[in-house]
């Protein structure tokens, strides 16, 4: 019995209508270029978070989390009264499978049945690789099953956008639950933020014997909200200085003129999009045209333009780049948001655990917290188990 079935059956007699499950995500390049109406190309990764869902007749949800057994509960006709305006009677972690019932209710065309929702999760919270979007996504799949919604892998994702936007309070894009409900086997996502379209990029990390390490820094540095804000301010200040809807409108061609009409700190936030962009498409030719183990220089080019440009790394992020590169890396760079939170690096097979070593020490040695490392695999996307 899975963990989620067991906490399932200590909350209701009821049996279980199934377990959804639903992935973490990394994104192997493209950042910040979400809110520019740009590019990113994530993929989903093997850990997953698991819901147990059985059916009620009292149009009441409760849920249950491997975090907190003690139920949360709510009549479904109450969502709407809920959500956005008193989510803070509701405790935040439960905010994220209730605020996805009160999105999709939304879609329903007659009345639905009430559920019990058991929840466990393998996503480590906070590392990165979006332990939200997991919740979100396998809720999202089951209730969309058990209510018979048959509603698409990109309304599910926009549902779940809702529910982390206005239930739980978290101004956050659509890449995670992209990544989460669209992920396949050894391939990416890329998504277009502005069309939402979406297309599956093979990977061939298995069959080119890569693998992807993660180096969770456990830094997460004060500054990083005010930091956030204020690069949306300067894209957004610089689309319009170059008289565009995002900065997703431009190309390399065009920076020459920014250069001219931008002090220097907004122009290379600029440059950070527009060549992050251009570095997301190139991604994408290179894996289709010459396989993974080309992409390594991307990857570092984009790192480099986090650390100089958008000004968004730390020390720690970098000395994991360089440890993992000495170490015999294809490729490494921070990724998510900045300010702390983890790097990935591409590395051969055989040379994870040399990787891994050269991390550790380059960290000791620099007196940095030391690091979490494990490795991802691009895996499949949410479903039923
Ligand atoms: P992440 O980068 O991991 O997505 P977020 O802050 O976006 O970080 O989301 C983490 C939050 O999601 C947690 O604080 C918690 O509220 C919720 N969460 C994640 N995993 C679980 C779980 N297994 N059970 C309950 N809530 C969870
Ligand atoms: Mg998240």
């Amino acid at each position: 019995m899975t963990a989620a079935t067991s906490l399932l059956n200590d909350l209701t007699d009821a049996p279980p209508a199934g377990v959804w499950s639903a992935p973490g995500r990394v994104n192997l390049i493209g950042e910040h270029t979400d809110y520019n109406d740009g590019f990113v190309l994530p993929f989903a990764i093997g850990q997953r978070t698991h819901a147990a869902v059985s059916t009620r007749r009292d149009g009441r949800v409760r849920v249950v989390s491997s975090f907190d057994p003690t139920p949360v509960e709510a009549a479904l006709d109450e969502l709407e009264d809920l959500f956005p305006a008193r989510r803070d009677e509701v405790p935040e972690w439960a905010r994220y499978p209730l605020g996805v019932a009160w999105a999709l209710q939304r879609r329903a065309t007659s009345t639905v049945s009430g559920v019990d929702i058991a929840i466990d999760s393998e996503v480590p919270v906070g590392a990165g690789l979006s332990s939200s979007a997991a919740i979100e996504g396998a809720v999202a799949v089951a209730l969309d099953e058990l209510w018979a919604l048959g509603l698409t892998r990109r309304e599910l994702a926009i549902a779940g956008r809702l529910a982390e936007n206005e239930a739980v309070g978290a101004p956050t894009g659509i890449m995670d639950q992209t990544a989460s409900l669209r992920g396949e086997a050894d391939a990416a996502i890329f998504l277009d933020c502005r069309t939402l379209e979406t297309e599956i990029v093979p990977l061939g990390f298995a069959e080119a014997g890569l693998e992807v390490l993660v180096v969770d820094t456990r830094v997460s540095h004060a500054h990083a909200t005010g930091g956030y804000a204020e690069r949306r301010a300067a894209c957004e200040l610089g689309a319009r200085m170059m008289d565009v809807v995002a900065l997703r409108d431009l190309s390399v061609l065009d920076l020459r003129r920014a250069a001219e009409l931008m002090d220097d700190v907004t122009f290379r936030r600029v440059r950070h999009i527009v060549t992050e962009n251009q570095r997301v498409l190139d991604t994408v030719r290179v894996l289709r045209e010459q396989g993974p183990l080309a992409i390594g220089d991307l990857l570092l080019a984009s790192h480099a333009s986090m650390r100089d440009d958008f000004e968004i790394s730390t020390p720690e992020l970098d000395a994991a780049v360089q440890a993992a590169m000495t170490a015999g890396a294809i490729g490494a760079r921070m990724t998510g948001g900045g300010f702390g939170g983890a790097a990935i690096a591409l590395v051969p097979h055989a040379l994870v655990p040399a990787a891994s070593e050269a991390v550790r020490r380059a960290f000791a040695a620099a007196g940095f917290r030391e690091p979490h490392l494990f490795t991802v695999a691009p895996s499949r996307g949410a479903g039923r188990d």
